[in-house]
């Protein structure tokens, strides 16, 4: 039986799931056991649309159409958590299985801490996110860059810090590191994103650690939960899963890459909120950015920790209606209500019809807040500042200021 903690190499008995799926199509095939044997109604996960650069939400009920959703799509950059609350109920009548990444996670603990999915219902099978290209950055990235038509490309992937493209006649590796310097590359807030390895998750599936003759063609799986535990071992039993003991040199390999990407992410971290400036010249780049706001609502109705019925940006003696650009009260309200949980997931950014860098904005407030308060968002249960006020805690804050004046904290 396995425990939380345990690893395995791990791949689908399945030939056609294994040829379509990007590893050893563990993840597919644990996705299909659980609809096979109604442990799930339904698995959410995400199939290609039009062409690579194109990755669709999809919900499957039937285990033949676990196909449709095999393989990483890199330019995946959709959120599927708000999903959940949306179009699935918050998941309250169903139980649903889902491939998640970091940031899918993040924000389904955050749905669920504010009662607006209902995580008992659902397994989530994590994937490591080393990152996601917007779709229009990379079809411009493999037209300038790599001078290659983006239509040409069938398979894209970022291994070993290279974005490595396969198009007819051959594939071609550039460094992230390079792409990125130039404006190019992962998505900002993927950049700066330390949830690499999902153990939050029930299970954290990656390819990372994967290597000798298994290289490719088998699922690197870390137990997370009993809920995983279980899904795993009963597929495994069914003889839908194959596993054997990683290789204790692959084991190495993999804590060395989480190791090196969260260095990358401090990296950029740093370099994105110095970038900011500071004091005046930061509230003035603020101000000045957000003056494009076209009131478009896509920051508030894609944020997964926005969940009012209706927001206080709507209500009139706060922000005045069918004024363009609303003023400033108007990005306040969102900084003070999502700062302290905010999972910089980018939907905010990527969605702005003005390109306003809101992820940033906001990730730099959450980081200072974390600092601050030492609550970390997306991981657990644990409630968000405001809704949790301990007095042990509120006292000792107080007296550690040396002062009696609360707004010494700030200083
Ligand atoms: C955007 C992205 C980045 C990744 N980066 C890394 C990495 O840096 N290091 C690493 O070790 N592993 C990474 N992975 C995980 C790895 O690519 C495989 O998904 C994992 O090893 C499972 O392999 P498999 O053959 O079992 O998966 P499969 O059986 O092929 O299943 C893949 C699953 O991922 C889902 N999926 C595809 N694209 C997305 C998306 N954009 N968002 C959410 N779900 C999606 C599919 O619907 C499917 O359920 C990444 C995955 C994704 C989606
Ligand atoms: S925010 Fe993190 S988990 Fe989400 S797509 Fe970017 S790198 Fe992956
Ligand atoms: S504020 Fe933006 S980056 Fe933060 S959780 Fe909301 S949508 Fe994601
Ligand atoms: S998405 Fe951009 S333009 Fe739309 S309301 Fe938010 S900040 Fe304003």
């Amino acid at each position: 039986m396995s425990k939380k903690g345990d690893m395995y190499y791990a791949w689908t008995t399945d030939a056609d799931l294994a040829k379509k799926a990007e590893c050893g199509g563990a993840v597919s095939g644990l996705l299909k056991y659980a609809l096979e044997k109604k442990i799930v109604d339904g698995v959410f996960a995400v199939t290609r649309g039009q062409d690579i650069y194109d990755a669709v939400p999809v919900i499957i009920t039937d285990p033949k159409d676990i196909d449709k959703t095999a393989g990483s799509l890199h330019c995946g950059t959709l959120l599927l958590s708000k999903l959940v609350k949306k179009y699935l109920d918050g998941a309250t009548n169903q139980k649903i299985a889902m491939t998640v990444k970091g940031c899918d996670m993040m924000g389904l603990y955050e749905l669920a801490k504010r009662q607006q999915v209902n995580l008992d219902n659902i397994i989530m099978i994590g994937v490591n996110c080393g990152g996601t290209v917007s779709p229009v950055t990379a079809r411009k990235m493999i037209a300038e860059k790599f001078g290659v038509d983006p239509d040409t490309v069938h398979k894209e992937e970022i291994d070993k810090g290279q974005f490595i493209i396969e198009y007819e006649g051959g594939h071609k590796g550039i460094s992230i590191d390079e792409l990125e310097e130039q404006g190019y590359g992962r998505r900002s807030n993927c950049r700066r994103c330390k949830l690499k390895v999902t153990r939050q998750a029930d299970l954290a599936c990656g390819n990372w650690g994967v290597i000798g003759d298994k290289a490719g063609k088998a699922t690197f799986v870390e137990v997370c939960s009993a809920k995983g535990a279980d899904l795993l071992d009963g597929a495994v039993k069914a003889g839908v899963i194959k596993t054997e003991a990683p290789n204790p040199k692959g084991l190495e390999i993999r804590a060395k890459v989480e190791n090196a990407m969260y260095k990358l992410s401090d990296k950029w971290r740093k370099k994105d909120f110095e970038g900011l400036g500071e004091g005046r010249e930061r509230l003035k780049k603020i101000v000045k950015e957000t003056s494009r706001c076209i009131k478009c609502y896509a920051c508030i109705e894609n944020c997964p920790i926005c969940y009012c019925v209706e927001c206080s940006t709507k209500k009139p003696y706060l922000v005045k209606p069918g004024e363009v650009p609303p003023n400033f009260m108007f990005h306040l309200i969102r900084f003070a209500h999502i700062a302290d949980s905010c999972v910089n997931c980018g939907q905010c950014q990527e969605l702005c019809a003005m390109d306003i860098p809101n992820a940033l904005f906001m990730h730099a407030q959450q980081v200072e807040l974390e600092k601050m308060f030492g609550h970390v968002p997306g991981v657990d249960m644990s409630l968000p500042l405001l809704a949790l006020v301990e007095e042990r805690e509120e006292r000792d804050r107080l007296s550690a200021t040396g002062s009696d004046q609360i707004f010494d904290i700030f200083k």
